[in-house]
């Protein structure tokens, strides 16, 4: 899920704004930061509306210090339209989790989130049809975020997540509707509402056992990393007529349309 700050350049840490202009090929077309109060919680989420090839990926992967130019070979995020974003993903062998194979698609996964960056990914997103997520927000892409919104979307930081096989199932009939986005859906928002309770159980990319009780943002970005796995996007379930592009985040709901919030 894609990180949604109007300060885009803000964003990143100091050592990587430095050099930002040497991104310009990445980031020409940014618009720089989206600060919508309606979108507390997300993650960073740059907003260019120019798919990052794989050209673009490896010049930022090699500006960000990722290391030589076969360690910057990540594949590119897969965009809305792809068969593989819209059917069913392949549970993964649990044998197999700790093989060189798995191993390297969940690396892959980790380095494509936090380069785009984003709060989550699902393997179905570099192209790979198997039941996989990761996740992460932390205190320095939360500190962007107005206090107010922060706080309505229950946002708070948490380590790096992997999840394989994930099983998700919601804790509570509490729910709440907030603008999201997608890495896959490049430049656009919706609002969909989510659990606020979720409980996820799963392996971990040691092949042990896991289970995760979130709530809040937390719990949204895990049930929208879990819709990838059944080839959902967010745009499949989001509430009719509030689709908008990123430019237009700040502007008023249409007339009729749920308020913004837990319900
Ligand atoms: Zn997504």
């Amino acid at each position: 899920m894609e990180v949604l700050h109007r300060f885009s350049f803000r964003l990143l840490p100091a050592t990587r704004s430095l050099n930002l202009t040497k991104l310009s090929p990445l980031y020409l077309s940014t618009r720089i930061p989206i600060y919508g109060p309606a979108f507390p919680n997300q993650t960073l989420q740059f907003t260019s509306r120019r798919p990052l090839s794989s050209s673009s990926v490896a010049k930022a992967g090699w500006f960000l210090g990722l290391g030589d130019k076969k360690k910057t070979s990540l594949p590119d995020i897969v965009k809305a339209g792809d068969p593989v974003l819209h059917e069913p993903a392949k549970e993964v062998n649990p044998d197999e989790i700790g093989s060189e194979r798995i191993q390297k698609i969940i690396d892959d996964m980790i380095r494509a989130m936090r380069l785009a960056p984003g709060v989550g990914l699902a393997a179905p997103q570099i192209g790979v049809p198997l039941r996989i997520i990761v996740l992460e927000d932390t205190a320095e892409y939360i500190s962007y975020a107005p206090k107010e919104e922060i706080k309505a979307q229950d946002r708070r930081p948490f380590d790096l997540l992997v999840i394989v096989n994930p099983k998700l199932k919601k804790k509570s009939s509490r729910s709440a509707l907030f603008f999201e986005g997608c890495l896959s859906v490049d430049g656009f928002r919706a609002v969909v509402e989510r659990h606020l309770d979720v409980e996820v159980t799963g392996f971990g990319r040691d092949g042990q056992p896991i289970k995760v009780d979130a709530s809040g943002w937390q719990a949204r970005i895990l049930q929208h990393e879990c819709d990838h796995l059944e080839g959902t996007l967010y745009v499949d379930k989001m509430v009719p007529r509030t689709f908008r592009t990123v430019e237009n985040l700040d502007l008023p709901l249409a007339e009729g349309c749920p308020k913004l919030g837990a319900r």
